[in-house]
């Protein structure tokens, strides 16, 4: 699955890391990934976690497919 991030969307509210390790926040709370913190596009083995982090985000800052 390929997962991507929307930082300029993020709204910082802190939900997708308590769903998903594959998130993480820089030091004002946006949105990046815990293992590649220069990257807004990474692939993922499927991974249900972040398939649900992905649909929670109430702003859309997270797509995955
Ligand atoms: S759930 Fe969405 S808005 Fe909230 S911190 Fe994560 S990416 Fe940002």
């Amino acid at each position: 699955m390929k997962i991507k991030l929307y930082p300029e969307k993020c709204i910082a509210c802190g939900l997708c890391q308590t769903i998903s390790d594959v998130f993480d926040y820089d030091d004002d709370g946006i949105v990046l990934f815990a293992d590649h913190h220069q990257e807004t596009t990474i692939e993922l083995a499927n991974r249900n976690d972040a398939l649900l982090a992905a649909k929670s985000c109430p702003t859309k800052a997270i797509s995955a497919d």
